[in-house]
């Protein structure tokens, strides 16, 4: 009991670590402001911050002169807001609109809606004419998504609305910008530019972050990535452009040798090819380890003592099984990559039939979390400019 810190260390010996690099984080803000050149780089932390903590990957933005924030919901942006807490200072979007009765809900946490519809738009130059405040609002055109936004056909009426409150953001979304040769592309940025021509003149944005990597990317006013900032790579099939900013670490439970024909695992999917050393990982399903990765033909690896070790039987929900076969010795209490610097979230995506979108979202609530910055990112590769010591 003499030491608080130790007792607690030894406590996260048994649990798996997830580490969040938020110097990374902002590095990849920097890169991605820079590289959209006059326009606003935002940041989107839907779903709080894709996994990752809303607040503190929030300031670590903040810090690095990140001025409008994007959410999906009112109740995000009303937890955004108590991080953010000058209004004036940083603007918070709300992705997923008005939803009815909602809008003092927004001009309380100083929250700005992004109009997806008529009845929104309405609704809000309603409660504008009633409060006698013109408050700010986006606009969201459907350039094929059909998804949220307005179609074209809505325009003349919402122009007409518009009067009523302050405009501040013209925007719609990419359907495939992942695929550089989608045709897709360039028709929506032409059906974007028509319907903002239709609209009074206010800024406007259309790219995400896979957006921002186009050729003759419409960067416009203000461009909106998510998933690059957290290390995602908006280039799929090219080496991505982005720093890593997550790890994930797990723990070995147990060793085991097994003999050929030995069964592993739930429904007995898995059986020894010949004799082999397992290892029980304290990892499953419901620490947002895709269980699909136990399922498709390619299937997950972790990568531990030097070597990926492919997942062997069914992920279960608190636990997974390993080959360590063709590993070095591994003992129980060891730690092996699940996320890192060998296995990125889009390899372990593709290994699980997902995106990486879907693995970020899901990362179990059950992991020690471990903010860090830069420099003091362990077994990261040495090469880098930044690899001066933590002051
Ligand atoms: C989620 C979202 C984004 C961010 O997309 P990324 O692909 O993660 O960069 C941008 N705009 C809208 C409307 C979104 O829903």
């Amino acid at each position: 009991m003499t030491d608080g810190a130790s007792s607690d260390e030894d406590r996260a010996m048994g649990e798996s670590i997830l580490t969040v690099d938020l110097g990374a984080l902002a590095e990849n803000w920097r890169r991605l402001s820079a590289r959209v050149r006059g326009a606003e780089c935002a940041a989107v932390v839907k779903a709080n911050a894709y996994g990752l903590g809303v607040a503190p990957v929030a300031q670590a933005l903040l810090d690095a002169g990140c001025r409008t924030f994007f959410v999906a919901h009112l109740r995000e942006g009303e937890i955004l807001r108590q991080v953010v807490r000058d209004g004036a200072q940083a603007r918070i979007f709300v992705l997923n609109g008005l939803a009815p009765s909602s809008a003092r809900f927004f001009v309380e946490s100083q929250l700005i809606p992004v109009l997806g519809s008529l009845p929104e738009i309405a609704e809000w130059a309603e409660f504008c004419v009633a409060d006698g405040v013109p408050h700010p609002a986006a606009i969201h055109i459907d350039t094929g998504m059909n998804r949220l936004g307005l179609a074209a056909r809505d325009l003349k009426l919402a122009r007409a609305l518009t009067s009523s409150f302050t405009p501040v953001l013209a925007m719609s979304h990419f359907v495939s910008a992942e695929d550089i040769s989608a045709p897709s592309n360039r028709l929506q940025i032409e059906r974007f530019e028509q319907a903002c021509a239709q609209l009074p003149p206010m800024p406007a944005s259309l790219c995400n972050s896979s957006g921002l990597f186009l050729e003759d990317a419409p960067f416009l006013d203000l461009c909106r990535p998510g998933y690059a900032l957290y290390g995602g790579n908006p280039t799929p099939g090219s080496d991505n452009p982005m720093r890593r900013v997550v790890g994930l670490s797990s723990l070995v439970l147990q060793v085991r040798d097994v003999a050929a024909g030995e069964a592993a695992g739930y429904n007995a999917r898995w059986t020894a090819p010949s004799r082999r050393r397992l290892a029980t990982i304290n990892l499953g399903y419901a620490d947002g380890y895709p269980r699909s990765g136990s399922e498709g033909p390619i299937g997950a690896e972790v990568f531990a003592g030097g070597h990926y070790c492919p997942i062997v039987g069914r992920i279960s929900m608190d636990l997974s099984i390993i080959d360590i076969s063709e590993t070095g010795p591994l003992r129980r209490g060891d730690r092996v990559e699940i996320l890192g610097p060998n296995i990125s979230i889009d390899e372990l995506a593709a290994e699980s039939g997902t995106i990486g979108y879907e693995i970020l979202t899901r990362l179990g609530a059950r992991y020690r979390r471990e903010y860090i910055h830069g420099a003091e990112t362990p077994a990261e590769a040495p090469a880098s400019e930044d690899a001066n010591p933590p002051a």
